[in-house]
């Protein structure tokens, strides 16, 4: 009986590092990670879009990462950033999710955010809370149907109207650990940077994190939700019911549901130890028998998809 992948947090984890801020890492190492919490922000991405129909509570949702250079990091670290990222001291689009409002709208990762709803970044930080309006407005945007960008590309100043599209609720950060893992909170997912390497397909890596959104619709976790999932009888079921939604789940983002099998030795072979020092709940599932059910599962939800495909 071994433990397999999922831990659901009792607690929130720390320090989310998008950039790998602490360690100073080289150009080299940022783009590359950068790169890889795009990865997962995209099948994330997809997931919550295709979803709604499954989703209680939904949210506006535009694709888009916005940052800048760090008023307080070193000058060795801002020099990276700028390199890899492209970062200035305007704020920056990031990251912008492919199939996002962002992108139909027309934005491109490396433009430069000039003002958002009218509100202009301030160059310089002369006049009090002039920066933080700018930030407020951003916030305000992202939780309107529409949002007004204008940012510069190459010299040339252009305007973006961006019409936000109806998501899942759920907020999801990759931290840089290298055990296979990934756990909610909440409406919180965290998924270990080792889980991201090691699942290098994406519908397996889909997989998981459809599992993990199939706990946050579900509520199976949250606030006073922690001595209830340590009862091993509860941790079995909602475990069950998040592989049941959520290979369906991943199959409504266009994911191929086979993969959700495929993902569980590859997982087991990776945790060996590790997940028998994680099993503080103890085994929910086997391996063996967890296949078996996500193969079960995998069937009806493609005979599922044939029959709602056939009904339209
Ligand atoms: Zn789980």
């Amino acid at each position: 009986m071994i433990k397999t992948f999922c831990a659901v947090a009792a607690f929130v984890m720390l320090a989310h590092a998008p950039v790998l801020a602490a360690d100073a890492p080289s150009p080299d190492a940022l783009r590359a990670w950068h790169k890889r919490e795009l990865r997962v922000a995209g099948i994330m991405h997809k997931l919550r879009l295709a979803n709604l129909a499954s989703c209680p509570k939904q949210e506006l949702d535009y694709g888009l990462v916005v940052a800048r250079l760090a008023d307080r990091a070193s000058p060795a670290v801002r020099t990276t950033q700028a390199e890899a990222l492209g970062l200035r001291d305007y704020p920056t689009a990031l990251g912008v999710i492919p199939g996002s409002a962002a992108e139909q709208a027309g934005l491109r990762e490396g433009d430069l955010i000039e003002a958002v709803g009218g509100i202009a970044w301030p160059l310089t930080d002369a006049v009090p809370d002039a920066r933080k309006a700018f930030w407020e407005a951003l916030n305000a945007g992202i939780q309107a149907p529409t949002m007004e960008i204008r940012a510069e590309r190459e010299g040339q100043t252009r305007d973006f109207h961006l019409t936000g599209k109806a998501a899942c609720i759920a907020s999801l950060f990759m931290i840089n650990r290298s055990s296979v893992n990934a756990s909610t909170f909440g409406s919180r997912i965290q998924v270990n940077s080792g889980l991201e390497a090691l699942l290098q397909d994406d519908a397996e890596l889909a997989f998981v994190l459809a599992h993990e959104l199939a706990h946050v619709i579900l509520e199976h976790t949250g606030p006073g939700k922690e001595a209830e999932i340590k009862d091993p009888a509860v941790r079995r079921r909602i475990e069950m019911e998040a592989d049941t939604l959520g290979v369906l789940l991943m199959a409504r983002a266009g994911f191929a549901t086979a993969a959700a099998a495929a993902s569980i030795p590859r997982m087991r072979k990776a945790n060996g130890m590790m997940s028998r020092l994680l099993g503080i709940y103890g085994p929910y599932m086997s391996t063996d028998e967890r296949m078996v059910f996500l193969t079960k599962r995998a069937d009806e939800v493609r005979v599922q998809m044939a029959g709602e495909a056939q009904g339209r």
